[in-house]
Parts: structure tokens; C-alpha cells; sequence
């Protein structure tokens, strides 16, 4: 199945792309201004309903309920520290063969998948003994 991009879509896709992190639809639409290719911010919402289904972007609820996107073309998993908020990005992704032995098992396209891990940085582990 290939879908018609158009060039919202696009704009966006390529913005994700670009930055190389977590937006939400708000920060895409400032993003967007910024860059002085603006869209409107019921077109962004629209355009990223749309990609989202066509596994296009990634999206992610966050604890606060807002979604945040990101692009597919970063399968980027991070360690979260729970004190200070730091985010570190892991190397390489753990479950990409586990994803692919997903597809073939339950014959499921898999567009992605999130995968976050959560504790304490270095620097909280000195400060914070348990
Ligand atoms: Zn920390
Ligand atoms: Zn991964």
C-alpha cells in the first residue's frame, strides 16, 4: 500500500526527519513558522493523523496526555532518568529481530514500536543512596 503524500505531509515528515527529536503538534507548528513553511495548526493535526496510520511517523503519549511524534526513520530508544529528566540516547535498538519475528508470527505490520527505559542517571544514583 503506498499513500499519496501531500505536501503537509511531507513538510512534516522531513521535519522530523531533520530535528532528530520528539515534537509535539504545537512545537511542529512553531517549528514549521520557524522554518517559514508555515501550516496551519488543524492542517498539522490533520496531516499527522493521517501519517500516523500510514506508519509514517511515530507517535507517543506522554504522562501529561499530549502525543509527541518522531520520525520513523529513527528507531532511537532512550534511558529516562525519574530525578532529573536527563534522556540518553541508547545505541543500537534491542528488539528489531524480536519485531521482525512479530510480523512473521502473528502476521502483523509492524510500523514501529517504543521501547523506554526508566531509573536513575549517574549523576542521581551519587545523590540519591538508597
Ligand atoms: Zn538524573
Ligand atoms: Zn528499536
Amino acid at each position: 500500500m503506498t499513500a499519496q503524500r501531500n505536501r503537509s505531509q511531507q513538510r512534516i515528515v522531513k521535519l522530523l526527519y531533520d530535528v532528530n527529536r520528539p515534537l509535539s503538534a504545537q512545537e511542529i507548528y512553531v517549528e514549521l513558522r520557524q522554518r517559514e513553511t508555515p501550516l496551519g495548526l488543524a492542517t498539522v493535526y490533520r496531516a499527522l493523523e493521517s501519517l500516523k496510520l500510514e506508519g509514517a511517523v511515530q507517535v507517543r503519549t506522554l504522562s501529561t496526555g499530549e502525543s509527541i511524534y518522531e520520525s520513523i526513520d529513527r528507531d532511537q530508544h532512550y534511558l529516562t532518568c525519574l530525578n532529573c529528566g536527563a534522556s540518553l540516547p541508547v545505541k543500537d535498538c534491542p528488539v528489531h529481530q524480536l519485531q521482525e519475528k512479530l510480523e512473521t508470527s502473528y502476521n502483523f505490520q509492524v510500523f514501529y514500536h517504543n521501547l523506554e527505559f526508566f531509573g536513575l542517571c549517574e549523576n542521581c544514583q551519587a545523590t540519591h543512596h538508597i
